[in-house]
């Protein structure tokens, strides 16, 4: 597989052209005029949307897809991890992941798994979808589907206006305040702000939903028969789905060498991800008795990891593992450090406990301490506020995977419950600002946490 991207990148090279055309300057029409422009909308961006607006805020909000939901609907991943503290003691997140657990229950779309430290919640992530229109309808936010966000538009130095593309044509959103929840820091990084874009950066998954496989041991099937299918050497997880029997949800393998920012590769990336999930269900059909039927493909590749924003301050895995403190704190996670190698096969976790906890093929799980045992140890970690602020534009924040985070922070960061959390205080922090007519620079951080905290959200 790493031969097939590489014989892509060499196709990639040739299609790279120094020649360049001249369009005409374009005018283009305002579509809208609000106060808060959301770009991307996962459950980080549709949340940002949903606090900003339950303060008040006028709020539209951009996504390419058709549905809002991001990796989760999209690309299917439908584990959202524990709301309570390492020791499953405290509830330590509520806000709107708590109340969309509560809504899609009544819809029989969750399983909730008590002191699991793999997943809390499986989800029927075509319900969260509906869920997530509801949410969008009710604060009525503005919706932009099918929309691309292409560029950002400055005004007198400041950022006016988004632009975006969709069956329209083009047009601008002009707004007080911009939130980039575009996982890959679209926006930002169209403004030219520096960003962090690693050598070895956590590899994308295509996942699928196929009926059929349940009880299969996949990760042995496809360890013992890879090479005649073209697999690497890899590893991976699955899971059964919410109200649907049967039907198993599998993130089985991983694109190695994407950059998923880069057009280019992305485009490889999806093509050999969908080429991934043939080849492991053509392992099933040669090996085992059974015929599986491939229900779902992800719409979209999953992707993990591309830009980090640089921002005021860069979140390191100490800080996480030691369950540093931060006055701006406006998350709180117990999640493990969860790093899928790009450079070998397997995966690391790290707890704050001081375990580890190391899968790599040919020899299994190991077990070892990151560092020696003490009496207590941290219960959970927070996010501070600093960290989803890029500064020089002073009506801009990133929230979601993007935020900057180093390696190791981010592997826990990452997950959906902390960035759901992320989305929210940036629509909070959005809302005041935009109603206060002032830039985010200018807000005490603990107005934002008192309004985090008044709307729903669990501050320490
Ligand atoms: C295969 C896989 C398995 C995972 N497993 C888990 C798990 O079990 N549990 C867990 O909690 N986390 C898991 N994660 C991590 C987690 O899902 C992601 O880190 C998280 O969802 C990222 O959220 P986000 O909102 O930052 O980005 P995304 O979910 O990527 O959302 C970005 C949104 O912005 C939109 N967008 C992007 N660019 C533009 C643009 N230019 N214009 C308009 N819209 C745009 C996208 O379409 C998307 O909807 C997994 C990730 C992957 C890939």
């Amino acid at each position: 597989m790493r031969s097939y991207l590489l014989q892509i990148n060499a196709a990639i090279i040739i299609r790279e052209s120094k020649m360049h055309i001249a369009e005409k300057e374009i005018c283009t029409p305002v579509s809208l005029e609000t106060d808060i422009c959301v770009i991307g909308g996962s459950c980080t961006g549709v949340f940002a949307a949903v606090r900003a607006a339950r303060l008040g805020a006028k709020v539209a909000i951009v996504e390419k897809q058709n549905s809002f939901g991001g990796v989760a609907t999209q690309g299917l991943v439908n584990i959202w991890h524990s709301l309570k503290d390492a020791e499953f003691k405290n509830d330590i997140v509520a806000g709107l992941t708590l109340e969309t657990i509560e809504r899609l229950e009544k819809r029989g779309a969750v399983t909730r798994i008590p002191h699991d430290e793999n997943r809390a919640f499986v989800l029927n992530t075509e319900e969260l979808k509906i869920e997530l229109d509801e949410f969008v309808k009710e604060n009525g936010i503005v919706p932009f589907l099918h929309s691309f966000f292409v560029a950002p538009h400055l005004k007198d130095g400041k950022l006016d206006s988004a632009i975006i593309e969709n069956k329209s044509g083009r047009s601008a959103i002009r707004a007080k305040i911009f939130i980039d929840a575009s996982g890959d820091g679209d926006l930002a990084a169209r403004l030219g702000l520096p960003f962090e874009l690693r050598r070895h950066l956590q590899p994308p998954t295509t996942c699928s939903r196929i009926l059929g496989t349940e009880g299969l041991d996949m990760g042995k099937l496809i360890r013992e028969h890879r090479e005649e299918f073209g697999l690497a050497d890899d590893w991976g997880w699955r899971s059964d789905v919410a109200g649907i029997p049967g039907m198993t949800m599998h993130a089985e393998t991983h694109v190695f060498n994407a950059n998923c920012a880069d057009a280019d590769e992305l485009s490889m990336a999806e093509i050999e991800g969908r080429r991934q999930i043939r080849a492991y269900m053509d392992i099933v059909r040669k090996y085992t008795d059974r015929n599986p039927v491939l229900a779902n493909l992800a719409s979209c590749i999953g992707i993990r990891e591309t830009r980090h924003i640089n921002c005021a301050y860069r979140l390191t895995e100490m800080d996480l593992l030691e369950g540093k403190k931060f006055d701006d704190a406006i998350a709180n996670s117990s999640y493990r450090i969860d790093i899928h190698h790009e450079d070998r096969p397997g995966i690391s976790f790290r707890y704050l406990d001081g375990t580890e906890k190391i899968f790599e093929n040919g020899k299994g799980w190991s077990f070892s301490r990151w560092r020696p045992e003490r009496a207590e140890n941290p219960r959970l970690y927070q996010i501070p506020f600093r960290s989803m602020i890029p500064g020089k534009y002073e009506n801009l924040m990133v929230c979601g995977r993007s935020i900057d985070c180093d390696s190791g922070s981010f592997g826990a960061a990452r997950v959906m419950v902390t960035c759901n959390q992320t989305g929210e205080a940036a629509g909070v922090a959005a809302a005041l600002a935009a109603g206060k007519n002032c830039g985010i620079n200018k807000l005490e951080i603990c107005e934002i946490r008192k309004a985090l905290s008044n709307g729903g959200s669990i501050i320490h």
